[in-house]
């Protein structure tokens, strides 16, 4: 790479941020687009974002994703939303156009980009989706614009559940998709569900590391026929998806989500193709 006085600067904020994919994956995706740019991670509290903010727009700043704890909060310096980020009220993308800052929210979008890449087709597909935190709320809302079925919530927290199908109802029935809400621990109607639907969404943290070893219900229930998506993506195979891969179920991979949520975001920022094919070599060593 490289660098000149006149490179674009773009960033991560958030906290933790050690673990990311998306330094190595954008710097990479940069270099083989010719784009003069570079994105570093900047670990920023709810406490720093403000200050943050107002020093990115000072230094010209173009572009920045923002995780947790920082999604939700982030709306309030935006000066225009995308309809997703609109619905669910939060983003992970921000791009900066001379000091007026736009938000969006890639992790659905991404989320369904990476089915699709593997050959999943949502429309017309039941979706049972674990968990109501916010990147359940972003897949969500996304599902809406996919002509699926229905879609099947269960959460922890019922009321995260309820909460989320009443925000996203009155443009869910404008688009004819049902939203159902079920509590976790409604487990002789989620064994039902996972049963009958035609894709299981993993959205919780539970099998991430440490605590790799955990399973979100109990893979028994699961047949071949069932899709699986697991959004943790540390561990790279996890449990769920261990378990479902031998019982001969299709998986979807929260690394494949890391990649195609940060593909939008390149796009969003330099308006140029994100190499995918490329950056699944390079940074996850997949064809
Ligand atoms: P979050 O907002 O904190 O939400 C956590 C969710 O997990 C909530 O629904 C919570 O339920 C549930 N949960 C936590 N512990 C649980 C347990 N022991 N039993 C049952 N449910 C439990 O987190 P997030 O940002 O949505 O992230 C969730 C996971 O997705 C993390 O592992 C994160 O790394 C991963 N992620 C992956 C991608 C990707 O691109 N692949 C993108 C974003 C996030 P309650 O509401 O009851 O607390």
């Amino acid at each position: 790479m490289n660098l000149t006085a006149t490179t674009d600067l773009y960033g991560l904020i958030g906290t933790p941020i050690s673990h990311s994919f998306s330094p190595s994956m954008h710097n990479k995706a940069f270099e083989k687009v010719n784009e003069n740019a570079c994105y570093l991670g900047f670990d920023t509290n709810i406490d720093k974002l403000e200050a943050t903010v107002q020093a990115f727009k000072t230094l010209n700043v173009k572009g920045w994703n923002v995780t947790m704890p920082l999604k939700s909060e982030m709306i309030k310096y935006c000066d225009e939303l995308s309809p997703e980020a609109e619905l669910i009220g939060a983003v992970n993308t921000i791009v900066n156009q001379n000091g007026k800052l736009k938000g969006y929210s890639t992790d659905g979008i991404g989320f369904f980009a990476n089915a699709k890449d593997k050959e999943f087709n949502p429309e017309n597909k039941t979706i049972v989706l674990i968990g109501a935190g916010g990147a359940a709320r972003s897949i969500a809302a996304q599902s809406i614009f996919e002509n699926i079925n229905e879609l099947i919530i269960y959460n922890r927290t019922f009321k995260k559940a309820q909460q989320l199908k009443d925000e996203l109802n009155e443009e869910a029935l404008k688009q004819n998709i049902k939203i159902r809400v079920e509590a976790l621990s409604n487990q002789k109607q989620l064994e039902k569900d996972i049963k009958e639907s035609d894709l299981v969404i993993n959205a919780t943290s539970v099998g991430m590391r440490p605590d790799s070893e955990e399973i979100i219900f109990n893979p028994d229930w699961l047949s071949p026929e069932t899709v699986i998506a697991d959004i943790v993506y540390t561990p790279v195979k996890t449990k769920l998806e261990k378990e479902a891969l031998s019982r001969g179920c299709k998986i979807l991979d929260g690394l494949g989500m890391v990649l195609w949520q940060g593909a939008y975001a390149f796009k969003y920022w330099t308006g140029k193709e994100f190499p995918v094919d490329y950056i699944k070599k390079e940074i996850f060593n997949k064809e």
